[in-house]
């Protein structure tokens, strides 16, 4: 991770984690970001361990190299080499199931444990297409959020609401932090 020098000038790759209870959308979340595309029946991951996007920032090529779990978190069992070498994280909760966000406080812990660098860090509210459905309000994800020091974004890996978004202020952050 990190910058390095070459003939086209200066090139970062930062690792981001996608962390959050089983079926809250995150492989989704990382389809959508990655290659726009919405699975309605995806089952746990398989095989795939990250994809990477780039993005220019001051005229620099960013990449971000995003990790997604392979379904290890049904069990409890994200490794500490999931989390190694993060620079970024989106720490996701699904609005219409209340348990997934009481988990929130578990995932950051997690995450503070197994991280030994400054991570920037998104929480994210995703689903927010199922508006009827709610069961946690928008101000309640604000005030976690700003409680622990995060950024906040309700988003819908269905319909596209705010996922880029959520990426790319998380991957800037990690730029202004690094350089
Ligand atoms: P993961 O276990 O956290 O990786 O969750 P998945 O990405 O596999 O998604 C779990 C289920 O939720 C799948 O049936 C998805 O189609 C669905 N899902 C994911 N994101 C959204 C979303 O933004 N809105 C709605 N309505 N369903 C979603
Ligand atoms: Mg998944």
């Amino acid at each position: 991770m990190g910058s390095s020098s070459d003939d086209e000038g200066e090139e970062y790759l930062f690792k981001i984690v996608i962390i959050g209870d089983s079926a809250v959308g995150k492989s989704n979340l990382l389809s959508r970001y990655a290659r726009n595309e919405f699975n309605m029946h995806s089952k746990a991951t398989i095989g795939v361990e990250f994809q990477t996007q780039s993005l220019e920032i001051d005229g620099k090529e960013v990449k971000a190299q995003i990790w997604d779990t392979a379904g290890q978190e049904r069990f409890r069992a994200v490794t500490s080499a999931y989390y190694r070498g993060a620079f970024g994280a989106l720490v996701v909760y699904d609005i219409s199931r209340r348990s997934t966000f009481e988990s929130i406080p578990r995932w950051l812990d997690e995450l503070k444990t197994h991280s030994d660098t400054t991570v920037a860090k998104m929480l994210v509210g995703n689903k927010c297409d199922l508006e009827n459905i709610r069961d946690v309000s928008v101000e309640e994800g604000k005030s976690l959020a700003e409680s622990e020091g995060l950024f906040f974004m309700e988003t819908s890996a269905l319909d596209s609401t705010n996922v880029k978004k959520a990426f790319e202020i998380v991957i800037r952050e990690i730029y202004n932090n690094v350089s």
